[in-house]
């Protein structure tokens, strides 16, 4: 039997957080919170006489993404009409970019499940503006809201690099990714701020020729996008395989029967009969300004997680859970920064510091469903209980619970070590004093482990650190415990 090679193009539309829209004063207001069409201006609802002005913060944006996908910049940027008629766009056409887009021919590097990294070429990146929103209701009427009309909208085409639904996932997770970065989406798929759309077509394998492809809409999670292209391509190789035909077509995605069905044929595709938008000039962007944008741009995970392995040491796996939100790797970068400053004798590293983000920060962040911005700690606070344990002053299971109070109340750690008496002992004598009577107070026990019971020595440990309530320095009470019973012997 023919064996078939899956080929995807994702086509992703990113809403940009400016505080206007695209070519008017109207604000840009959450689709989901606020009131419908109150965020609407006489150009949204495409009034005669009305003409539109390009936002220049919404054209920095949309250059950042085109930068941060490696795209070439096309400096004469035209912007065009594209024609259809749906209650949803009042002005009959959605101003976008058709033969002149903003950036071409970029790539990004895409980490999948097997370990390898895979390049997705990205064709274009353009810039254009978003329809109102329609909701249909059980009754048969519709609502229309036009708080959306008029977003800046950013449209991402891959080239059809792609081989598999879980690589269009890993593809949209990063593109996600990076536009929460460079602070332009939000990344908020169920308030759709974020859309992604697969092209999916499959072809005899060693074959250099596409087959028909099928495009999958309205996919509101990475879930439903790797099912939905998995489900497609399955399908179309039943269909191939029995001899049929695939037919090009838009597909939405079931979720209850969790697959695709055909929405819309070829055949009834509009002709957008784009032209060149008579409205707008051609927008000139010139070199330097493109490259103040670039030089603007923030450290990207990639070389985020780059630097830590190189730099701190740390494995590629902490380096990735440290990278994934920028606030979280802001946040470990202050923490590193303060370490530096502080004078250190002592063995506090980047390691320690990464370590107790992972291991206990996170934790707490998830009980208490706080984001790193929200919590009370501070990085040098971390930094300071992390010395501490470093120091000796408090040991590694003291210092998760100060962790803890730190994190409830906002407490320095050398106060809370300070008014709950935590501080390790490290006093030769003390520690020696409660062995004593504490092998006093065993005399059966101490009997049997010199007759040989060795494993009685922990059972010794346990008492110390029960009589000091956990605070006794371990490697001392080891010491120690051994020097009193070889003196017993
Ligand atoms: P359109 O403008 O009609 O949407 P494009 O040529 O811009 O078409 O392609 C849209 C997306 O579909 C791109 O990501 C592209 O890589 C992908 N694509 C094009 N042809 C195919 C095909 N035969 N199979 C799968 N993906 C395809
Ligand atoms: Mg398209």
């Amino acid at each position: 039997m023919t064996q078939y090679e899956p080929v995807i193009g994702l086509e992703m539309h990113a809403e940009l957080m400016t505080e206007s829209k695209m070519f008017s004063k109207a604000k840009v207001v959450d689709s989901v919170e606020a009131a419908p069409n109150t965020a609407v201006s006489p150009l949204c609802l495409g009034m005669p006489g009305t003409l539109p002005v390009i936002n220049e913060k919404a054209v920095e944006y949309a250059t950042r993404v085109a930068l941060a996908l490696n795209c070439e910049i096309n400096h004469h940027n035209i912007f065009a009409r594209k024609n259809y008629f749906y209650p949803d766009l009042p002005k009959g056409y959605q101003i976008s970019q058709y033969e002149q887009p903003l950036g071409v021919n970029g790539w990004l590097d895409v980490e999948l499940e097997s370990g390898e990294t895979k390049r997705i070429g990205i064709r274009r990146v353009h810039m254009e503006e978003d329809t109102g929103k329609l909701t249909h209701q059980d009754d048969g009427t519709s609502l229309v809201d036009y708080n959306r009309a008029g977003v800046p909208l950013l449209e991402i085409v891959t080239e059809p690099d792609i081989r598999s639904g879980e690589e269009a996932r890993a593809y949209a997770m990063k593109v996600r990714q990076i536009l929460r970065y460079l602070g332009v989406n939000s990344g908020d798929m169920e308030k759709g701020v974020l859309r992604v759309e697969p092209n999916i077509s499959i072809r005899p394998v060693g074959s250099t020729e596409f087959g028909t492809r099928t495009e999958l809409k309205n996919l509101n999670s990475f879930r439903v996008l790797a099912d939905g292209t998995a489900f497609e391509i399955a399908r179309q190789t039943a269909v191939l395989q029995s001899g049929g035909k695939v037919v090009q077509e838009t597909r939405g995605w079931h979720e209850g029967r969790r697959e695709t069905f055909s929405q819309r044929t070829k055949e009834e595709a509009e002709d957008y009969r784009y032209f060149p938008e008579p409205d707008l000039p051609p927008l000139h962007l010139d070199d330097a300004w493109v490259e103040e944008v670039r030089a603007s741009l923030p450290e990207l995970p990639d070389a985020k997680i780059a630097r830590y392995m190189a730099k701190y040491e740390l494995s590629e796996y902490d380096s990735r859970v440290l990278s994934e939100e920028r606030a979280v790797a802001e946040w470990f970068d202050t923490a590193c920064t303060e370490l530096a400053e502080v004078a250190v004798s002592h063995g506090t590293t980047p390691k320690s510091i990464a370590n107790w983000m992972i291991n206990e920060l996170f934790r707490l962040m998830n009980e208490a469903k706080l984001s790193i911005d929200a919590i009370q700690v501070t990085p040098a606070a971390l930094v300071e209980l992390i010395s501490l344990v470093e120091k000796q002053t408090i040991n590694n299971n003291t210092a998760k619970e100060v962790l803890a109070e730190m994190f409830a109340t906002g407490t320095a750690s050398a106060n809370i070590v300070e008014s709950k008496g935590l501080a390790q002992i490290s006093d030769d004598a003390a520690i020696t004093a409660v062995i004593n009577q504490i092998l006093d107070d065993n005399p059966e026990q101490l009997a049997r482990y010199l007759d040989g019971q060795e494993k009685l020595r922990g059972f010794f440990v346990g008492q110390v650190m029960r009589q000091t309530q956990g605070k006794a320095n371990p490697a001392l009470v080891n010491q120690l415990l051994d020097a009193a019973l070889a003196n017993k012997k």
